[in-house]
């Protein structure tokens, strides 16, 4: 029996990267898995490998009719959805200056707008069963500033917020709604070349774990989320960073790397 058995979820950009690997650890752990995403080659190929436990359904998340198909599909095919991972995501490096109103605009619908259409499309079947979890990947640029990434910390922000929110709205309705604050993750959003990770490690040398972290690490926080072993964890955060949040380090004094 894993932690999941039983359970149907929903996973937003599912098809690669942390998705992939969420989708992979819930098929694992016992969950039925809709995997939700634009890119249809991956996810197909990714519902292949995964067997009769998770199917490929087109969406994209800025897309409201998509998401009332998706959700009628899942639950016609895997049954009632019990989990929702919020986890579809796109990131921009410009300063503020740079950025458009359409940039700015396009980060927002994608990583805030799309978790509210998703969080408001399964809510409905959720509260009619008395239960649920939802969980909305956020990231360590929702918990502090970054140059070059207004949109996307912003976006990040209000996944916070909006997670609070619905925790208030929903928890009486018997469906938690958490977030999961990654910090750097090595998949195509962080490692886009795909250099091997000690490469990559290299620029995480300010990190007090001193590598980037993989993406079944960050699954295995919302398996815990998405499961019932979090029962009493409501509108709260998991921050899954190596320490990138904890501090900034004095280089060459006592404690800090290399001395
Ligand atoms: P990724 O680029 O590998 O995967 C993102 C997935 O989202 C892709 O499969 C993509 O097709 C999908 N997607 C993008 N736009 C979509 C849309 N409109 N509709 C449906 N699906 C869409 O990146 P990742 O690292 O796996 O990112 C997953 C989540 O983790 C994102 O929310 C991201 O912001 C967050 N995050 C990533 C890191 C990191 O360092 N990689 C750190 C913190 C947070």
């Amino acid at each position: 029996m894993g932690k999941l058995s039983g359970k149907v979820a929903i996973i937003t950009g599912g098809a690669r990267g942390m998705g992939a690997a969420t989708s992979r650890l819930f098929v694992a752990e016992g969950a039925k898995v809709a995997i939700a995403d634009v890119l249809e080659e991956d996810g197909a190929a990714l519902a292949a490998e995964l067997g009769e436990a998770a199917r490929f359904y087109k969406l994209d998340v800025t897309n409201e009719d998509d998401w009332a198909r998706v959700v009628a599909a899942a639950e016609a095919d895997l049954g009632p959805i019990d989990a929702l991972v919020n986890n579809a995501g796109i990131l921009m490096f410009k300063s503020i200056l740079e950025t458009t109103k359409a940039d700015y605009e396009r980060v927002l619908g994608v990583n805030l707008v799309g978790e509210f259409l998703g969080i408001k499309a399964v809510a409905p079947g959720m509260i009619a069963r008395g239960k649920g979890s939802i969980v909305n990947v956020s990231s360590v640029d929702g918990m502090k500033g970054a140059n070059s990434l207004v949109a996307y910390a912003s976006s990040k922000w209000g996944v916070r917020g909006l997670t609070k929110v619905a925790a208030m709205e929903l928890g009486h309705k018997g469906i938690r709604v958490n977030s999961v604050h990654p910090g750097g993750v090595d998949t195509v959003m962080s490692n886009h070349t795909g250099a091997p990770r000690a490469e990559v490690d290299k620029g995480y040398a300010n990190v007090p774990m001193q590598r980037i972290g993989g993406p079944e690490e960050i699954a295995a926080a919302t398996a815990f989320l998405a499961s019932d072993e979090s029962s009493y964890c409501h509108g709260t955060e998991i921050i899954v960073d190596g320490g990138m949040t904890v501090g900034t380090y004095y280089m060459g004094f006592p404690g800090s790397p290399g001395m």
